[in-house]
């Protein structure tokens, strides 16, 4: 697949507040904040989406969650609710190709999504 930022950012050629890490992931702010909390969450391995997961990929996926769960508790809004977005494809609203988990909190979030 071809190079994103978010595949520059993994790789560390682009400072972010790396806010967890581990083998398989890397977590950092959303430039353009939708909550009060909205945290990203990216594989090291370069994957355009969910969809793009083959059986090969279970450790990475369970450690995007895992990871997920790990930032809420960290910024302290495991308590009040979060909300995990992944987009996968355009009229979902992917506009980057790397596979990304959002992870919402810190205010009530209406529901459904548009
Ligand atoms: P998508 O619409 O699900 O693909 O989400 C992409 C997200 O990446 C958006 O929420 C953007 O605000 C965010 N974003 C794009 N570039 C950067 C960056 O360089 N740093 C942090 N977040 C970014």
């Amino acid at each position: 697949m071809e190079d994103t930022i978010f595949g520059k950012i993994a790789r560390g050629e682009i400072a972010v507040e790396r806010l967890y890490e581990d083998d398989w992931v890397v977590a950092f702010p959303d430039l353009n904040p939708q909550a009060p909390v909205h945290v990203l969450v990216i594989p090291k391995k370069p994957v355009k989406n969910i969809l793009d997961l083959g059986p090969e990929d279970r450790e990475l996926a369970g450690s995007v969650l895992l990871a997920c769960a790990a930032v809420a508790r960290k910024l302290g809004i495991d308590s009040s609710g979060v909300r995990v977005v992944l987009n996968a494809g355009s009229d979902a609203g992917q506009t980057v190709w790397h596979l990304h988990a959002h992870v919402l909190g810190g205010r009530a979030l209406s529901w459904p999504p548009g």
